[in-house]
C-alpha cells in the first residue's frame, strides 16, 4: 500500500494552447501544494472517464480538493462550446463527484482564451 498522499486532483483539457496558463496557475495557486494533473479532451466531458481517476487519487493519494477546469472554445465539444454549457457540465461534474466524495472540497474554473481563470460558484 502507498502512504505518499497529495492535496488535489485537478482536471482540466489537454489543449495546448492552455497549458502554459494552466501551468502559470498552478504554480502561483498551489505552492508548495502537491497534486494529481490529469488532461483529458473536454475536460470533464466525460465524467465516467474521469471518475476513475479520480478515484485511485482519492483511495491512494487521500486528496482533499478537486479542481475542474473547462475552458473557452473547446474542441472535444466543437459548436457546443458555449460559456453555458461548460458551465453546465462543471456545475454536474460538481455534483457527481460531491456525492461520490461528500469529503472533498470542488473548485470549478472556466478558462478564457486569454488565459484568465473565471471562478464558477
Ligand atoms: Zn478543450
Amino acid at each position: 500500500m502507498s502512504t505518499h498522499t497529495c492535496d488535489s486532483f485537478i482536471v482540466s483539457c489537454i489543449d495546448f494552447r492552455f497549458q502554459k496558463y494552466i501551468q502559470k496557475w498552478l504554480s502561483k495557486n498551489m505552492k508548495g501544494k502537491k497534486y494529481d494533473y490529469v488532461g483529458f479532451a473536454g475536460g470533464v466531458k466525460d465524467m465516467k472517464t474521469i471518475m476513475g481517476q479520480l478515484k485511485i487519487s482519492v483511495d491512494l493519494h487521500h486528496i482533499k480538493q478537486a479542481i475542474l477546469i473547462n475552458h473557452e472554445e473547446c474542441g472535444a465539444y466543437g459548436k457546443l462550446s458555449t460559456h453555458d454549457r461548460h458551465e453546465k457540465d462543471l456545475k454536474k461534474a460538481k455534483k457527481l463527484v460531491e456525492k461520490t466524495y461528500p469529503q472533498l472540497k470542488v473548485t470549478l474554473f472556466y478558462l478564457h482564451l486569454d488565459g484568465k481563470f473565471e471562478k464558477i460558484k
